[in-house]
């Protein structure tokens, strides 16, 4: 028999969902998701965009754009009150005005694009002016990454991470946390301050865990190191302990102070999140950062590979997931990007994109995931260089030219932000395969060369008449097309 709880669950989401398609009949409305681990360039993305379609920026390969029927694009007030918005015009200026790169998506928030246009066919036309509102929301994608916890309780939960801490990915740097935890009585009295101390250790792990030289991505869970705006709450301070598979946890003991917790941030963190938010996407864009993992070696690949299956399994739920009660199957389009793509000469973008598939390939084979069409895309939201050769005669390399970051390095010499380098970025491997090997049971997988050195935002070219142009990239033009031309037509 079904729980009151997901009887009201059930309402509300037919009455949203109600809402959202009469409203549709007088403006439609597309609700665009963009996510991403933390740092993949969500922000980036969504600046990029939407500059590019209200400056009239250069999409060639986005239909409406490229044949001159959008007839003008502009931001308006967002429908939903309680979502911060997109700090869209301070983003802008950071990349366009200062050229820097701009703050990180830290929580949710969500921004309004409306577009113009004229329909495509002779028919369309005859009806006036079609108006399409998009409705960009920003997430992290580590809140995705919970969805796994609703089906575990709490000494299922402790349990797994303290096996995964025990791999040799992750050993070298859990040992604090694990000691603390096993020296923590399940039985003994439920005290804040060692809950704090055990929350503090344990986020610490996941903060390592994800830091650039090992680039780990399932790190559950996700509020730990991306809390929005729960940060210090009590459903946040808790951490795992070891309790045996047969352990009675006794009333008002430590173990059961973990387990309320762990219990509440399932109830009004997780569920909410999947309920108010995912439940209403229709389209949704998935960032990746692969050339980080790559860098990192075949540990952090695999490890991507299993964010990226978890990932999808929040999106189109197939039979028996965990969401079944909590989002209808609305999104019908999903596309993969690689990020940054202008940090490797065009010679490598294919490559990039094929690696990009076969991760995307095999997270969908593992996934608990149909019916959407899926994509996949090596882009730059924001290209920051440009290509160029260096050397001469057979000894020509491709090289990619920017301003390196004030204080980046390439051997001993040291870049200060204002001059332009040549960098030749290395390659990545022609098969995809080899950085697959090791989880393959094949050869040890080979981590390629490639020299990644992070570059200011360009300078944006100027017309004749003075009047900047919009951010260069590579391929949102492509993206765009695959996630709202349809919808344009
Ligand atoms: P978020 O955490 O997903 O919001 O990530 P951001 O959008 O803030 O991007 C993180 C960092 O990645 C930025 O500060 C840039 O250094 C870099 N980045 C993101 N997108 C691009 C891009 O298109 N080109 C280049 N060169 N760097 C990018």
């Amino acid at each position: 028999m079904p729980s009151l709880t997901s009887i009201a669950d059930e309402a509300r989401i037919a009455l949203d969902t109600l809402s959202d398609r009469t409203s549709n009949l007088w403006s439609p409305s597309l609700r665009l998701g963009v996510t991403g681990l933390s740092r993949a360039g969500k922000t980036v993305f969504i600046s990029s965009l939407v500059h590019n379609l209200i400056h009239g920026g250069r999409l060639p390969l986005f239909d409406a754009q490229a044949s001159g029927r959008i007839a003008k694009a502009y931001l308006e007030h967002q429908p939903d009150d309680a979502v911060p918005r997109f700090q869209y015009e301070d983003h802008v200026a950071d990349l366009v005005e200062r050229r820097v790169w701009p703050d990180s998506t830290r929580a949710i928030s969500e921004l309004r694009l409306t577009i113009e246009f004229e329909s495509a066919s002779a028919w369309g036309r005859m009806f006036s002016r079609g108006r399409l509102s998009i409705d960009i929301v920003d997430y992290p994608g580590e809140w995705l990454l919970d969805l796994p916890l609703l089906g575990k309780n709490y000494a299922q939960f402790a349990r797994e991470a303290l096996d995964s801490a025990a791999e040799a990915s992750r050993s070298d740097i859990s040992g604090e946390w694990v000691r603390l935890s096993r020296s923590i009585d399940p039985d003994g009295p439920a005290d804040e301050m060692q809950a704090r101390q055990l929350f503090d250790a344990f986020s610490d792990y996941l903060r390592q865990c994800k830091h650039d030289s090992r680039a780990l991505s399932t790190l559950p869970p996700g509020r730990f190191l991306m809390p929005g705006d729960l940060e210090g709450s009590p459903a946040l301070t808790f951490g795992p302990i070891p309790l045996a598979e047969d352990h009675k946890i006794k009333p008002g003991s430590f173990a059961a102070m973990m387990e309320r917790r762990y219990e509440a941030y399932k109830r009004h963190v997780v569920k909410p999140f999947f309920r108010e938010h995912i439940a209403r996407l229709d389209r949704q864009i998935v960032l990746v950062d692969a050339m980080q993992a790559i860098n990192a070696g075949a540990e952090a690949v695999g490890d991507l590979e299993r964010a990226l299956t978890e990932i999808l399994n929040c999106f189109r739920p197939g039979k028996g997931s965990l969401l079944t009660d909590l989002v209808q199957r609305r999104i019908d389009r999903i596309l993969i990007a690689a990020t940054k793509a202008d940090h490797m000469h065009r010679e490598s973008h294919q490559r990039m994109q094929a690696i990009v598939r076969r991760l995307a390939d095999r997270a969908i084979a593992r996934a608990n995931f149909s019916g959407a069409e899926v994509d996949v895309l090596a882009m730059a939201a924001v290209r920051a260089t440009r290509e160029g050769t260096a050397g001469s005669g057979k000894d020509q390399l491709p090289v990619i030219i920017g301003t390196p970051i004030a204080g980046e390095s390439i051997g001993d010499e040291t870049f200060d932000g204002e001059t332009e380098t040549a960098v030749f970025p290395g390659d990545l491997p022609e098969r995809p395969s080899t950085l697959f090997a090791k989880s393959d049971s094949g050869p040890p997988a080979v981590a390629p060369e490639i020299r990644f050195i992070r570059f200011r935002p360009p300078r944006l070219e100027q017309t004749a008449e003075g009047a900047k142009l919009s951010l260069p990239h590579i391929r949102l033009d492509q993206a765009l097309e695959f996630l709202v031309g349809d919808q344009l037509a």
